[in-house]
């Protein structure tokens, strides 16, 4: 199929244009004559290009140029992938996390609304977190996936560069989605719980959605998280998760040891 805009020169004399007659052009393959094909810009015929010729080495250039487009593109995914902060070794993995099948499916209609992800150590947390950001990267979203000691360590390294106060709060907050993995590490002082909840707070107004993964309850992660005295902050912080998020309970699948087997807790 052709775009309308372009006719070939029986068409263009159906249609009463004026026009010189196109050079002869022919298959660079095969050597067969082409219609060409041309197009009115600014007032005069201007012919442009030609059929296709359908022979076997067209059809061979062709697909060998969308080969070579499709394998571009997944060069420019996968680097997307990885500056998402997918780690190389979770850059392909798929998750069959029903939750998270449905947040993805449902993700253009977040309405603001996460997941609050919490199990024990090897219950294949991060695993799952980076099947969800590789998915939305390929979807064209941009996500960031980190955890909070390395987010913090960004604002405060860009703290008050260029004038800009808020530091490099901008790249947590207006990301389509942040997923902080393994939330609950952090020493609770002043600095890092305002910093905390300054970014799960602007997201919280601006409808943006939060992943959250911890081997904390949350009610555990609001302890854990004041236990250097900022109590306050540190409860603000989890009941915005706690109205942002779903709660999803992994059960000790251990993805690190071998795939599908169940957990042995104590064995
Ligand atoms: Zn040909």
């Amino acid at each position: 199929m052709r775009e309308n805009a372009f006719f070939t020169p029986r068409e263009a004399r159906e249609r009463g244009l004026e026009f010189e007659e196109p050079a002869p052009i022919a298959c660079r393959w095969c050597g067969k004559p082409l219609t060409p094909l041309g197009t009115e810009l600014l007032g005069q015929v201007r012919w442009l290009m030609s059929e296709p010729c359908g022979c076997d080495e067209e059809k061979a250039e062709r697909e060998r140029v969308e080969r070579m487009q499709r394998a571009e593109q997944e060069r420019n995914v996968a680097e997307k992938v990885t500056a998402a902060g997918v780690a190389r070794k979770f850059a392909n993995v798929r998750t069959s996390i029903p939750e998270i099948g449905d947040f993805l499916f449902e993700f253009d209609r977040h309405g603001g609304n996460g997941l609050y992800i919490s199990g024990i150590v090897g219950s294949g947390k991060t695993h799952a977190v980076s099947a969800l950001a590789r998915a939305l990267v390929y979807e064209g979203h941009s996500v960031v996936l980190t955890n909070t000691l390395a987010m913090l360590d960004s604002i405060q390294a860009t703290y008050g560069r260029d004038g800009n106060q808020s530091g490099g709060v901008g790249r947590f907050t207006r990301c389509d989605l942040l997923i902080l993995d393994d939330m609950g590490k952090e020493s609770g002082n002043g600095w890092v719980l305002t910093t905390m909840f300054q970014v799960i707070n602007t997201r919280y107004e601006n409808m943006r959605p939060i992943v959250v993964t911890s081997q904390y309850t949350l009610p555990a992660l609001a302890k854990r998280l004041g236990r250097a005295g900022e109590k306050e902050s540190a409860e603000a912080i989890a009941s915005r998760l706690y109205e942002m998020c779903g709660i999803v309970t992994l059960l000790g699948i251990d993805h690190r040891k071998s795939e599908g087997k169940p957990w042995l807790s104590g064995a």
